[in-house]
């Protein structure tokens, strides 16, 4: 390994540039492999790239949600923000890429079609075709699924949706020459993250915005704000420990907010409001942090919610307005959402809202959205819908084993060892697979401690003259009893979230997941410490 390069043999082919790809390109190559990205986008950024709709934004501190593997790096990048605006991370993202080095070797305008491993050469054959329609072979030993857990958007299929004359546009594949929505009739389908954060920077601009809820919402301010030197001066000073301190937390982030513990349920009820207040007052995650169990005990949970649905009472002037806004769901079960002005919106007289809960929507005509017999006539329809989520860009590609393709391998939903491996894949890892924390957490500190792993394990194999790698089925069994077990103990499972794939019709319902990031940080260091434990190494 790490000889020898040719323009179609590599150690490694990491499919994505995104964070995950971009550093695990950088790993590799730091370690003496070769390596090669492909990348369908025409730049680096992978989430940052796509989705350019309105008031994107992170909602993870920017001072956390950045790598922590290069102390330079970390001391000489300058965040504005306290939540970093879309544009922002991309030039972040696109500063590693030059900082580092790293596009001589990726491939852009390029999507990796299909990989087949061959036992013989214990490699992988991946096809890819680029924007001109060529394609081409690339052998490498290794396969890294960097393509996002975020990346594959969903589309619902509507009847009659193609059908519609004005203009369509899905907030994860936005233009990136802008929308200019000013005098347009809008329509919004969806009100998740995506939506609660697009749809108030829209309504400023639309003649009239027609917001389509299936599931009300719960969110809280994230009062985002620039960034003061002396903070930025604080944190740079301290940044080793802040790290080291994310990677302790059960979500990877979180250093600024004081976090309680007990039930929500037995604290003294004024106490605990003061508390839901003070913790809405600073906005973001903090929000749930007060007590330890709100996704573990309903009735915690539900002080929670009643507080967000006590807020909407007190925003939204029209009551019936107010009603359809209150969400009824487990607060947190479907990811939280952060906002800049989402529920004083629906007081604007060019928004309205309509409940497609009990009626969806039929169809979508040649001049806008119909639901219940009636016609909302729009100029511009705005998909806010989401993602397929975390199984969508990996089942995309046809990975196929030597008795088994990943398709096969999934027919009954994701099945991983550590969410870093599939039984019948060999040498083929997944960064922030299904089984791990990802989603759950600052995906860059599990995306870091995957890429950690995986480039340790590179390393152990060539050092020891090992070809091949693979999940045995007892370990990947084992494993996803374990994950369903731990989603079981919370309230996750309780409503239809994407993380159970609910949102994609059809999709088997799996929680993907895995709660709890530094016990899993430990376990996947324990398999690396007792010889690969529940991999078959050869
Ligand atoms: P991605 O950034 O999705 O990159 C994957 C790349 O792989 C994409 O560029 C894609 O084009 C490419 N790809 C996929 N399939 C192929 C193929 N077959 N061939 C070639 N290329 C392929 N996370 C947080 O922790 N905090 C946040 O606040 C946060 N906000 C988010 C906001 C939005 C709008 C979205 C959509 C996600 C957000 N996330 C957030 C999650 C975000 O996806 C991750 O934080 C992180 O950016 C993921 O990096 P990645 O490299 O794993 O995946
Ligand atoms: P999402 O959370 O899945 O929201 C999609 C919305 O579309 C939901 O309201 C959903 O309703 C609705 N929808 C889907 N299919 C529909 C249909 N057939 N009819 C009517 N409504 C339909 O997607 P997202 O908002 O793009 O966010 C995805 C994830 O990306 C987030 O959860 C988060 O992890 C990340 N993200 C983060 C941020 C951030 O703040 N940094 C911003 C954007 C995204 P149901 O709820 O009823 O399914």
């Amino acid at each position: 390994m790490g000889a020898a390069l040719q323009d179609d043999q590599f150690d490694a082919v990491i499919v994505g540039a995104g964070f995950a790809g971009l550093y695990m390109l950088h790993t590799l190559r730091e370690h003496g492999f070769t390596a090669r990205a492909f990348e369908v986008a025409g730049d680096v950024g992978g989430t940052w790239y796509w989705n350019r709709y309105p008031g994107a934004r992170c909602d993870v501190e920017s001072l956390e949600y950045s790598y922590s593997f290069s102390p330079e790096l970390e001391q000489e990048w300058e965040w504005t923000e306290r939540y970093a605006g879309q544009p922002e991370i991309l030039r972040y993202a696109q500063h590693v890429a030059d900082r580092f080095d790293l596009r001589r070797d990726i491939r852009f305008d390029t999507r990796v079609q299909s990989a087949v491993f061959d036992d013989a050469t214990t490699g992988w054959t991946i096809t890819t075709r680029d924007h001109d329609g060529n394609e081409r072979a690339t052998h490498s030993q290794f396969l890294i699924m960097a393509v996002g857990c975020l990346s594959s958007t969903n589309l619902p299929e509507f009847p009659g949706r193609d059908s519609f004359a004005g203009a369509s546009y899905h907030t994860g594949t936005w233009p990136h020459e802008g929308v200019d929505f000013t005098g347009k009739r809008v329509a919004v389908i969806g009100t998740g993250s995506s939506a609660v954060q697009s749809i108030p920077v829209m309504a400023e601009q639309a003649a009239h915005l027609t917001v389509f809820q299936r599931t009300a919402t719960y969110t809280v301010p994230a009062h985002n704000r620039p960034l003061g030197p002396d903070e930025v001066a604080e944190v740079k000073a301290n940044y080793r420990a802040l790290r080291a301190a994310n990677r302790q937390m059960s979500g990877g982030f979180g250093a600024w907010f004081p976090r309680g513990d007990g039930s929500a349920a037995e604290a003294d009820p004024a106490e605990r409001d003061a508390d839901f207040e003070a913790r809405w007052n600073v906005g973001g995650f903090t929000y749930l942090g007060g007590y330890s169990d709100f996704l573990l005990n309903a009735a915690s949970n539900e002080t929670a919610a009643e507080f967000v649905r006590h807020k909407i009472a007190a925003t939204v002037h029209d009551p019936e307005t107010a009603a359809l806004l209150m969400p009824s769901h487990v607060i947190g079960c479907k990811r939280l959402c952060f906002d800049s002005g989402y529920y004083e919106t629906f007081n604007r007289p060019n928004v309205s809202l309509v409940d497609v809960s009990r009626q969806p929507i039929e169809e979508i005509t040649p001049t806008g959205v119909r639901v219940g017999g009636v016609d909302y006539e729009v100029d511009d329809i705005v998909y806010a819908t989401g993602f397929d989520a975390m199984t969508g860009s990996l089942l995309k590609i046809n990975a196929r084993g030597p008795a088994v393709s990943l398709q096969e391998a999934w027919e009954a939903g994701p099945r991983t060892y550590l969410g870093l491996a599939v039984h019948g894949l060999p040498n083929m890892f997944t960064i922030s697979g299904p089984g791990s924390p990802s989603v759950l957490t600052n995906m860059i500190t599990s995306i870091e401690q995957h890429v950690e792993w995986i480039g340790e394990c590179l390393i152990q194999l060539r050092a020891r003259g090992l070809r091949r790698i693979e999940a045995t089925e007892a370990a990947q069994d084992a494993w996803v009893d374990y994950v369903n077990m731990v989603a079981d103990m919370t309230l996750f499972p309780t409503c239809n979230s994407w993380y159970l794939g609910a949102n994609v019709p059809g999709k088997t319902r799996v929680f993907m997941p895995l709660p709890g990031f530094p016990p899993y940080a430990e376990q996947c260091a324990a398999v690396a410490a007792n010889d690969y434990e529940g991999f078959a190494l050869a």
